[in-house]
């Protein structure tokens, strides 16, 4: 059995056992849970005490390691069924924590090992199913992990996609993400959310010149906009891509209670109905929606401004913010 041409850094670990007669017929791909040098990753599994190991390793800057021969099982996903048949890779987070992230140049090389492992070993189709039926498996379905972290996880069905079409075509270079077009993103939800401090909760409150204001979205934009028959009571609010129509015009009336300064907002294209939270902002959907004058703090919003220069809406009733977000 061989191993991939496409190694940079050779540190055998001594963390292996045999196959025991198994062929390679699966991919299991990890994390390192840290941004490790393909060096660093072989200094980790060097040691006999650590009881761990990967086949390969794969660094932010694309350079790939090999600390367990493909013809050895690794000691890498805490299932010895698995790794008997895995091929085993760890990957180098350049973000951590929070979601993770895997840079360009380690996706594009991890992409390209995997072809490098299917062609060597005759599997001629990577399949993720999201559970064990496949052949692209995961640490965190065989033990309490959260290998290979949400960024790897979410993009496990791409991996499999772009080598599948490598394997079909033949070529040899690839580069992660390359030619994908972005599809414009023309209508999104209006929801409250709890403050998570992303961007679908950062506005932008532009002045449209007639005593009213466009109320436009950090991530996509959109513009807070009343969709449909607006004098209706429970009419719902999206947000939308701009196009000046009353629709997307709000009057800011500014309500004093005792110290506190909130918000209500009253589209131009309906005027007697105010910004309102679906359930009130407590159980399930809470879409935005019009309502009439319910006078009381569920219709009623802080209004933070951010030091970027965007503003948070926050609903007076529940503390969550307006968001261009389901
Ligand atoms: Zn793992």
């Amino acid at each position: 059995m061989s191993n991939s041409s496409l190694v940079n850094h050779v540190r055998r670990s001594p963390n292996y056992s045999g196959r025991n007669g198994k062929r390679i017929d699966r991919i299991t791909i990890h994390h390192m849970a840290g941004n490790l040098s393909v060096e660093s990753c072989g200094n980790v599994f060097a040691p006999s005490s650590r009881q761990a190991s990967s086949n390969y390793g794969i660094d932010s800057a694309g350079r790939i390691g090999l600390y367990v021969d493909e013809g050895n099982r690794s000691w890498c996903s805490s299932s010895r069924a698995n790794d008997e048949r895995a091929v085993t890779i760890e990957v180098a987070d350049n973000k951590i924590g929070n979601g993770w992230g895997s840079s360009v140049e380690a996706m594009s090389k991890l992409v390209l090992l995997c072809v490098d492992i299917c062609r060597r070993n005759g599997i001629h189709r990577l399949i993720y199913t999201g559970n064990t039926n496949g052949n692209l498996t995961l640490h965190k379905w065989f033990a309490s992990t959260d290998c290979p972290g949400a960024y790897l996880e979410s993009q496990m069905p791409k991996i499999a996609e772009e080598v599948n079409k490598l394997l079909s075509s033949g070529e040899k270079a690839y580069v992660w993400g390359v030619g994908e077009k972005k599809e414009e993103v023309t209508c999104v939800n209006a929801t409250v959310q709890g403050n998570s401090g992303e961007d679908c909760m950062r506005l932008e409150l532009k002045d449209a010149g007639d005593g009213y204001f466009y109320v436009r979205d950090k991530v996509h934009g959109l513009y807070l906009d009343v969709s449909g028959a607006a004098s209706k009571d429970g009419t719902n609010v999206q947000f939308y891509k701009g196009n000046k129509t009353d629709a997307q015009k709000w009057k800011l009336i500014w309500k004093n209670f005792k110290n506190a300064k909130y918000l209500m907002l009253s589209p131009k294209c309906a005027p007697g109905k105010y910004l309102s939270v679906e359930n009130n902002g407590v159980g399930g959907k809470n879409n935005l929606k019009l309502w009439s004058d319910l006078n009381n703090s569920k219709q009623k919003f802080f209004v933070r401004e951010e030091t970027d220069g965007y503003t948070l809406l926050i609903h007076a009733f529940t503390f969550k913010c307006v968001s261009a977000k389901e």
